[in-house]
């Protein structure tokens, strides 16, 4: 997004030259340079042994099931808002963590930071903002997840982490699955 007015103080910005990145959005009153920059955002792949954490919210996918996902806070490192947000929505806290990439989605400016990250303990008690939290054999997270390709996508990479050598997680894309999507 391209900021026209200061955030701050609501002046109109005008146009500063910075090095590599040519005219950007500036306010001289906060002495302020706005950069057109992506909302950060996390989404985590929770491991317990061959069980994968997935989580029901409506207003993300209507008939899928979605992983954990949140905006990084500023103040917080993209492993602590992994962490903050499993933690918040699920009530389970996690231990090691693995970056697995990013996605970029155009329509809302959103840069998705992909972990995996491993059970280390709790029990689940979701958050308001969850309609349900549990934990599903990785096998059958794929055909769970239908509408959710960023999260199918970050499956993929956690079974090959895994070396997972089955082929039953992929058999919803070969229009065979008799798992219902819920
Ligand atoms: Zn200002």
């Amino acid at each position: 997004m391209r900021y026209k007015y200061c955030p701050i103080c609501g002046t109109e910005l005008i146009e500063k030259y910075s090095w590599d990145e040519g005219g950007v959005p500036y306010c001289p009153i906060d002495d302020m340079l706005y950069f057109d920059t992506p909302k950060p955002c996390i989404i985590a792949a929770v491991i317990k042994g061959n069980q994968i954490l997935l989580l029901k919210q409506s207003y993300i996918f209507k008939n899928s099931k979605v992983l954990v996902s949140g905006y990084v806070t500023n103040g917080e490192t993209v492993e602590d808002t992994v962490r903050r947000e499993v933690k918040e929505e699920t009530g389970i806290t996690v231990g090691e963590i693995k970056y697995l990439g990013s996605e970029y989605l155009p329509s809302r400016e959103i840069i998705m930071l992909t972990f995996m990250a491993k059970y280390e303990s709790g029990e689940i008690e979701k958050s308001e903002e969850v309609e349900w939290a549990s934990w599903s054999n990785i096998e059958d997270a794929l055909c769970q997840m239908s509408e959710d390709e960023i999260g199918k996508g970050i499956v993929k990479k956690v079974l090959d982490e895994m070396g997972y050598a089955g082929n039953k997680a992929y058999r919803c894309e070969c229009n065979n699955c008799t798992i219902d999507n819920m």
